[in-house]
């Protein structure tokens, strides 16, 4: 027998309509491209969403077309999320540090018809003009007084929403209706769409909202570091309007100092980013020797979170968060808000389990399988490679069904290619990309658990654990590091501090010292990189 229930389709266009109606004086406050800050509330968002839908709807936009955005987190990216989907054509954000290759893969794959790009991302553009599609069109999204000269023949982002009406009749479509699009960063192969829906996209914003506990403080100020240029900053623009909290957006500035004034002079409660942003915003702490003003709860992720970043965040009152996710989740599939009994251990045990990664939100099942495809049990113990499902989890890629075939797995369930176990408390712990394992004489060592150990050593500011291809063992670690200060340890220190977590044969053979790590085009220490660096590189027992 069916309930009798009424059904609507969930809608994107909802969430911004109900939180200008119902939390209409919380604000998106934006560090301008211009230069200033600017601030607006949801209510006066709203109307200005509704003339820039007419004006995309004018520029001949309709259903499932897909418009891209090349943008830093402000006020007009988020306006056109909700313009863009609101009205059914498809926000492909694109994150503007992928190559020139990349781009222009992305573009002519995706098939945009309009680009809304920042001020300061037009000469990017411009160098790649010619092999992107000839009948795009371009907006700079400035006001008449700040255009540029450019060769994109471009329009004036705020000279189209002038003179449109404030008022958008959103229509109604199926809730599987796409929504939006983001390519991975394609660390190898050509870069894949996760095509997200409403109904994915509502979903998600309903079960962070959820879960989160006190990083989304009720009507408080949060700082997505995490771009609206990938993933969605992780669900942001759409979680916080609904709560009715205030999105402080940081425009370019990413830097420790500049996110400590942002913070400090806006009062964030809750920061959201990945964990080398939080690297520089701790440098600016130790150097300021406090936190900035109202500062109490960070979600880190994107990479494993080191261990002793999540100690020092605490011991200074602020709350930690640990996320995993991926693109092609949402991103959010397991957070770290505890279960009381773990905020109630002793502080180093309480650490030592906000240290792994969470459980899974409402919504997305986890399993672990072992090569045969195996499901292994959730004890703790057992390993495997960790397989999701789940409403918020992609079907398949966007126009790729090579790369959707060899995704999922035959029950449908989506391989993260991710290596994790999962203990009784349905606590996730991530021991590595499967690519990032290191094999050693028939046995893997984590390379999260190396630099989680290395890191804690006073005399190293961040390091990576990677493979080096070794006659005998297979692979051996090494450390590749950034020393603290001028005194670099000695590889006989290190190992003194780390061999308490470790037996002898998976300490790391060698330490490289560097004056800083490559990153990814989301902010990730990129291993692929420093394996092509280090081609040259010979392991010492081989010298
Ligand atoms: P990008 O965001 O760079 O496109 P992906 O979506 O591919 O990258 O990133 C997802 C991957 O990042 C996960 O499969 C996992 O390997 C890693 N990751 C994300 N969060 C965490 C975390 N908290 N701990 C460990 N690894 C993580």
């Amino acid at each position: 027998m069916q309930g009798m229930m009424m059904q609507q389709p969930l809608r994107i266009s909802d969430i911004l309509t109900y939180a200008a109606e119902a939390n209409p004086n919380a604000e998106i406050v934006s560090v301008r491209t211009e230069g200033d800050i600017h601030r607006q509330t949801y209510a006066e968002t709203l109307p200005r969403v509704c003339r820039l839908a007419h004006a995309l709807r004018g520029m001949g936009v309709q259903l499932g077309d897909r418009i891209a955005t090349l943008a830093w987190n402000g006020y007009r990216h988020f306006e056109l999320y909700y313009a863009i989907s609101g009205q059914g054509a498809i926000c492909h954000t694109i994150n503007p540090r992928l190559s020139a290759e990349q781009l222009i893969y992305i573009v002519n794959h995706a098939q945009d018809k309009v680009l809304f790009v920042d001020v300061s991302f037009v000469p990017i553009l411009e160098a790649v003009q010619n092999d992107l599609p000839a009948d795009l069109t371009y907006v700079i999204m400035t006001d008449r007084a700040h255009m540029p000269e450019n060769s994109l023949n471009a329009l004036c982002y705020e000279t189209l929403l002038d003179g449109q009406p404030d008022h958008f009749d959103w229509p109604v479509f199926d809730e599987n209706t796409a929504s939006g699009l983001c390519y991975t960063s394609g660390t190898t192969g050509n870069p894949k769409g996760a095509l997200y829906t409403h109904r994915s996209t509502v979903l998600h914003a309903l079960i962070v909202g959820n879960v989160l506990g006190s990083a989304l403080p009720k009507e408080g100020k949060i700082l997505p570091v995490v771009p609206l240029f990938h993933v969605n900053a992780w669900g942001l623009p759409y979680t916080a309007p609904l709560l009715g909290m205030s999105l402080v957006m940081p425009g370019q500035h990413l830097d420790g100092a500049s996110l400590f004034r942002l913070m400090d002079d806006e009062q964030v409660d809750s920061a959201w980013g990945v964990p080398t942003v939080w690297q520089g915003l701790m440098a600016e702490i130790d150097k300021q020797g406090r936190k900035p003003a109202g500062f109490s709860d960070v979600v880190v992720g994107g990479s494993a979170a080191p261990r002793v970043m999540i100690e020092k965040f605490e011991q200074m009152g602020v709350a930690v968060g640990h996320a995993w996710g991926m693109t092609e989740m949402s991103p959010i599939g397991t957070h770290g808000n505890m279960p009381r009994w773990v905020e109630s251990l002793p502080f180093d045990q309480m650490i030592d389990k906000k240290s792994l990664q969470g459980r899974r939100v409402f919504g997305v099942d986890l399993k672990i399988v072992d090569e045969d495809g195996t499901a292994q049990p959730h004890d703790g113990t057992a390993i495997g490679e960790l397989y999701v499902r789940g409403n918020t989890v992609v079907s398949g890629y966007f126009n790729n069904p090579e790369a959707s075939a060899a995704a999922m797995d035959a029950d449908g369930w989506f391989g993260t290619g991710d290596i994790a176990s999962i203990d009784p408390h349905g606590i996730l712990s991530i021991q590595d990309r499967a690519k990032d394992l290191i094999k050693s004489g028939g046995e893997w060592i984590s390379s999260i658990d190396l630099e989680n150990a290395a890191t804690s050593h006073p005399g190293i500011a961040t390091c990576a654990a990677i493979a080096m291809a070794h006659p005998k063992w297979d692979e051996r670690p090494v450390l590749v590091a950034v020393a603290a200060d001028s005194a670099r340890p000695s590889l006989e220190d290190i190992h003194a501090h780390m061999s308490e977590h470790f037996a002898k044969w998976q300490l790391p053979d060698d330490v490289i010292w560097v004056p800083e790590l490559p990153l990814t085009a989301t902010g990730k220490i990129s291993k692929l990189t420093l394996r092509r660096q280090l081609t040259d590189y010979v392991l010492p027992d081989l010298r």
